[in-house]
């Protein structure tokens, strides 16, 4: 494809991170600071690493972050009674909770758990009916960002054929949501694949849209791709790679063949990972004009 764009994510979260400070400064004129508790039970280094990111990014647009962690071995109602404290404690606005938690920790009682008003994640089963509805509170943080994505490269769902590779609870299936929604942003006719889905090549040939979400490292290529195709890239995978780590991270999609057949593409990293991050300090921007009846621009 001759001129394809390629979707700077970084620079797209800066443009919300920075309309965030606005609403941020509306907020503190009311003597509100928002604040956001991620709660992390687990000693995985990736999760360790996630949650401190978090920290930063919410750092350094003005959002107060406070730290909780729980001991990977404790039993489940201490993490529980923590939610009960953090949702009671008026100056909370956000709760995100770190997944994985541990195999003894029922994960769907930990987002019931989780008052909804605070659920920043949007993963509450509440906030989860209100997207199907088309009544979003928050909408889940990377479906969301993509949405962001798609409208700075100027692509407007409307009428198209997406295909969504990936059915994932938290990426996936919101994603689909979203784009079917009669809304802005929405308005694509939506194929939702899959693991079990027979001949995915010839589903995604077909689309004028393509949301990669199913972590396998660059299943995606030129070949399964038409001719002005805009390409979503959410995987992050670790591929062994004679760096200094020892691995990198790449994509879903074969980044080189599919920039030859796509029309604007998200690269990994630098695409859809920033625009997660920047999502998850505009829900809790969000959270705290609700709690607070404070009108924010956002
Ligand atoms: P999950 O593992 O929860 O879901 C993967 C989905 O892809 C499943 O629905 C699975 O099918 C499907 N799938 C797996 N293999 C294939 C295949 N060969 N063909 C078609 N479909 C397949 O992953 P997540 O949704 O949580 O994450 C997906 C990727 O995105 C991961 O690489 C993850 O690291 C990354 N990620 C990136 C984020 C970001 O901010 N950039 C945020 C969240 C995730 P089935 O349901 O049948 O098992």
């Amino acid at each position: 494809y001759s001129m394809t764009e390629i979707i700077d994510g970084n620079r797209v979260a800066q443009s919300i991170r920075d309309d965030l400070s606005e609403a941020i400064d509306e907020l503190e004129d009311a003597d509100v600071t928002p604040t956001l508790a991620t709660v992390l039970m687990s000693d995985d280094p990736a999760s360790e690493t996630y949650v401190s990111m978090k920290q930063d990014d919410c750092a350094e647009v003005g959002i107060e972050a406070i730290d909780v962690e729980i001991d990977p071995d404790a039993p489940a109602e201490e993490l529980f009674d923590e939610i009960d404290r953090l949702n009671d404690d008026e100056n909370v606005n956000g709760i995100l909770v770190q997944m994985p938690v541990p195999d003894h920790v029922d994960k769907q009682s930990v987002l019931r758990r989780i008052d909804p008003a605070k659920d920043v994640d949007g993963f509450h089963p509440e906030n989860v009916g209100r997207l199907v509805a088309g009544d979003a509170r928050y909408k889940p943080c990377t479906p969301h960002g993509i949405q962001k994505l798609l409208e700075d490269a100027g692509v407007d769902p409307e009428g198209k054929d997406a295909v969504v590779v990936g059915r994932s609870d938290i990426v996936g299936k919101p994603m689909a949501n979203l784009l079917v929604q009669k809304a802005e942003g929405g308005n694509a006719t939506v194929t939702v694949c899959h693991s079990r889905t027979d001949d995915l090549a010839a589903k995604t040939r077909e689309a004028d849209i393509v949301v990669a979400a199913a972590g396998v490292p660059e299943m995606i290529d030129g070949d399964m791709l038409t001719d002005g195709v805009t390409v979503i890239d959410v995987g992050i995978n670790r591929v062994d790679a004679d760096t200094e780590k020892g691995y990198e991270l790449v994509g879903d999609v074969d980044f080189e063949s599919a920039k030859e057949k796509a029309n604007a593409i998200t690269p990994v990293p630098g695409g859809v990972g920033p625009m997660t991050r920047a999502m998850l300090l505009y829900n809790t921007v969000k959270a705290t004009g609700l709690q607070h009846n404070v009108d924010v621009t956002l």
